[in-house]
């Protein structure tokens, strides 16, 4: 459904990524795992259009290369971004309106329909300001924007940063549910653990670069990740 190859992304002279490969097969959850500064966000963002990048960024086998972010979200790609970035101001329903690709009365209504369908909590807090809902309720605004395009690979960044651990198994719930909808599903994490445990399989990025892949069981085993990425101390004998 989405294939990367030989992504560069560069700002100046800073490499922030490097010859990154990943594909994300059709209702597959895939992790991108890594610390603060690897090339995650950036990887998204180039992903979508938001940063020049090189290499090949096929979606359902159409090229996205060249093509400006709008057209690449009417082709099917979403992001919910690192931090949320809900608009404070504006309703509950104004930022999921904003979400919309096709901007017709019923269209949008009945993508709101199923925004509440999929997150219940929302219907109650419709008409609130985005701002004065907590930080997991804005995440859930963030994702339910994203989801008000229709994508075929929703990108989801950092989605559980500052966030309490009982929000974070919801959105670990949450990504399930979306994936037996038959979504796929990249997710960009530097706190592994949710992402691990709910991904089919993983990529692990170092500086830039793409250090281990494979099923997601495999990488969570993997004493270098889980000291690095899960908070595991390296057992040493
Ligand atoms: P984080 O979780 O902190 O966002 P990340 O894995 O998403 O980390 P990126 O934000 O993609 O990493 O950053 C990758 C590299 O690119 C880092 O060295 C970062 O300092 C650099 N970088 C990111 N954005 C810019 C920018 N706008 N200008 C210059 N350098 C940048």
């Amino acid at each position: 459904m989405l294939r990367l190859d030989a992504l560069e992304v560069s700002y100046g002279p800073v490499g922030a990524v490097s010859g990154l490969s990943l594909n994300v097969a059709p209702g597959e959850v895939v992790a991108l795992v890594g610390a603060n500064g690897a090339g995650k966000s950036s990887t998204l963002k180039a992903i979508l259009g938001l940063v020049k990048a090189r290499g090949l960024i096929q979606l359902d086998g159409e090229e996205m290369a060249g093509m400006p972010t709008h057209l690449r979200v009417a082709s099917g790609l979403a992001l919910s971004p690192e931090g949320r970035h809900v608009f404070p101001q504006m309703s509950v329903r104004e930022n999921l309106e904003l979400g919309t690709v096709k901007r017709t009365v019923g269209a949008t209504k009945e993508l709101l329909d199923e925004m509440m369908t999929i997150f219940p909590r929302l219907r109650e807090r419709i008409s609130q300001q985005a701002g004065s809902m907590s930080g997991g309720e804005q995440q859930m605004v963030a994702i339910a924007r994203a989801l008000m395009s229709r994508p075929k690979v929703l990108m989801l960044d950092e989605p559980t940063l500052g966030l309490a651990p009982l929000i974070v198994d919801q959105i670990g719930e949450l990504v399930l549910t979306l994936k037996k909808r038959g979504l796929s599903i990249l997710i960009s994490e530097q706190n592994a653990e949710m992402a691990l445990d709910v991904a089919d399989r993983a990529y692990v990025l170092e500086t830039g670069r793409i250090v281990k892949s494979g099923d997601s069981r495999v990488i969570k085993a993997d004493p270098v990740v889980r000291s690095a990425y899960l908070g595991f101390e390296e057992e040493t004998v």
